[in-house]
């Protein structure tokens, strides 16, 4: 049993056959063959090892050729592995005695003689593991040759181990049989996590390497709650979660009634609990949960989740979903927030270019008018079925703000020119995600007919954390005084201005912080659907009163953990056994 710890980023319990996938995606299927195929299994085997040989020597040979023998001695060093009689009667003896399947048993065989590089002190012949990761690729190819699949195409239900997964490759994820997933890298606020939330199912990312250590069909349990990865579990930590999971699935059962109350205090504050989507079938979620509307779509996942461009028509059907679904309750478009972590199909953000400070959302949007202008009519399009409103990203200054709002403009008077029907007085927000835009809420609130409060940004371009980053995750806080003094200025702006102000930001949607954000006076909450009951469970259990002492108690306080831990206190004082 191998016990990990990582970040917790979606909640609940899965066990199940782990999928791991390396930086090429490959994924083992299957773990054990008949014993009547043995015999097959083991020539597949040595056409396998037989195949890469060849492939090796070609290299060795090419390489030679161009820069001399001695480059091509690392060649030479792969083939005399590959060909070793040692690792050949290894692997024959799991197929003919075990019965893995040769897939299995290379990649378990090959990554524990990895691990044993890996742990010798010199880093020189720690980096001879990738050499042995390399072979194992290669063998893996040869192997699994037409049947190598993505995980987008699954038939059977798995855990999905990664390294990373980007937003395109997570909202790929075939969601009826990925029941959760770990990855090495990623932080808290991470789109990785995102989606987990999304597909609702328990997540833990930033556990750091342990890929080596597991292969494809082994047991695996992920507790999205603490945090937790456990590989090949014992008896009893198996029972222990698998009671768990049951646990947990009877607490949901039980908040499934608050579906048709409202969200109200007990002191008679009525509360309005927004879902947020990512894709067009989450508005289903939102509905079972009884939410007031949509909050937040994140419509970049449009573009994320395909091969091309999505056209016109693809956004207007993505949007009438929603929109009809919902009937007259609020669905908020939020206009495509690409770029930093969120890149479709192109290459993994340069991480030294700070791709979080750079071209990303409205501001892509404004330097890609076609693209902007091409979601924008599709939007306004849907505007005419619906409640629909529409909201920009990431508004650092007015300017910017006011330039979206010509090109929204702009397109309105096209598409009236056509005759083309749609909504004029469609309701034009911004999300208020960056400390400038926190400043000078009170200019932009003149110029918004609502507000959004975007703390998974907010926090980390307050603190000067990236929001996916494993290694500063200790520093990224909501609880932070810092981060707090600038939600309090802006909920006070907006009422001072008379504009409706929304949370989005995962913050809203943890129920740590749901009696302070009350007493600090948010009146509108958007979470992901499956947090929506939780929410409101706490909504219903405490006075505002209550609240807003809380809330006065913890800004009398000066670092986050203490904030934190008080929060968490009155939050189990109130409800008992909510705490996470
Ligand atoms: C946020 O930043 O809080 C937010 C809701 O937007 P996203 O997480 O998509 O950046
Ligand atoms: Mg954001």
């Amino acid at each position: 049993m191998l016990k990990l710890q990582g970040i917790a980023v979606s909640p609940g319990v899965a066990i199940g056959e782990a999928l791991v996938m390396d930086n090429e995606g490959f994924r083992i299927p299957r773990r054990f063959v008949t014993r009547d195929t043995v015999v097959d299994e083991l020539e597949r085997l040595d056409k396998a090892i037989a195949a890469s040989a060849s492939e090796i020597s070609r290299h060795r040979d090419a390489v030679a050729l161009e820069l001399g023998e001695q480059y091509a001695a690392i060649f030479e060093a792969h083939l005399q592995m590959l060909q070793s009689v040692r690792l050949r009667s290894e692997l024959e003896e799991m197929i003919a005695q075990r019965h893995y399947s040769p897939e299995y048993a290379v990649s378990r065989t090959l990554r524990r003689y990895a691990q044993v590089f890996q742990k010798l002190e010199s880093s020189n012949l720690a980096e001879r593991a990738t050499d042995i990761f390399d072979i194992e690729k290669r063998l893996l190819r040869h192997l699994l040759g037409h049947r190598r699949e993505g995980i987008a195409h699954l038939s059977s239900p798995v855990l999905v181990l990664a390294h990373n997964l980007t937003p395109s490759e997570t909202s790929n994820l075939d969601r009826h049989f990925v029941r959760g997933f770990v990855t090495e890298i990623g932080g808290l606020g991470s789109h990785t996590a995102i989606v987990a939330e999304a597909l609702e199912i328990p997540a833990v990312v930033g556990t750091g390497p342990f890929l080596a250590e597991v292969s494809g069909g082994e047991l695996a349990i992920i507790d999205g709650d603490k945090g937790l990865v456990i590989l090949q579990p014992d008896e009893e930590t198996l029972a222990r979660y698998r009671h768990e999971a049951e646990e947990l699935r009877s607490m949901a059962a039980k908040l499934e009634p608050l579906k048709d109350l409202p969200a109200e205090t007990l002191d008679g504050l009525r509360v309005q609990i927004l879902g947020n989507i990512e894709f067009p079938y989450e508005v289903e979620h939102c509905i079972d949960r009884g939410a007031d509307g949509v909050g937040l779509y994140r419509t970049e996942f449009l573009y994320l989740g395909s091969e091309t461009e999505p056209t016109e028509e693809v956004h207007f059907e993505a949007y009438m979903q929603v929109v009809k679904a919902m009937g007259d309750r609020p669905v908020t478009i939020r206009t495509f927030d690409m770029g930093a972590d969120k890149i479709p199909h192109g290459p993994a953000p340069d991480e030294s270019r700070n791709p979080f400070l750079g071209l990303r959302s409205i501001r892509l949007a404004l330097r890609n008018l076609p693209l902007f202008r091409t979601q924008l009519r599709a939007a306004l399009r849907a505007s005419a079925s619906g409640n629909l409103q529409i909201m920009f990203p990431l508004v650092s200054t007015l300017l910017e703000l006011r330039q979206a709002k010509m090109v929204l403009a702009d397109v309105m008077e096209d598409l009236e020119e056509h005759g083309v029907p749609f909504n004029r007085d469609v309701p034009i927000g911004m999300m208020v995600e960056v400390p400038a835009a926190v400043m000078m809420l009170d200019h932009f609130a003149e110029e918004v007919d609502f507000l959004s409060i975007g703390t998974n940004d907010l926090i980390q371009y307050t603190l000067a954390v990236d929001r996916s980053n494993k290694d500063v995750v200790q520093l990224y806080n909501a609880a932070d005084p810092a981060v707090l003094k600038l939600i309090i200025m802006a909920i006070e702006t907006a009422g001072r201005k008379n504009v409706p102000i929304n949370m989005c930001g995962q913050m809203s949607g943890n129920p740590t912080y749901t009696m302070l954000l009350l007493g600090l006076g948010l009146t509108r909450f958007s979470v992901a659907p499956s947090s929506i009951p939780e929410i409101k469970n706490v909504i219903r259990r405490v006075t505002l009163e209550r609240c807003k002492a809380v809330a006065a108690k913890a800004l009398s306080m000066e670092n986050a953990r203490e904030i934190k831990s008080y929060l968490n206190e009155e939050l189990k004082k109130n409800m008992p056994g909510a705490v996470q």
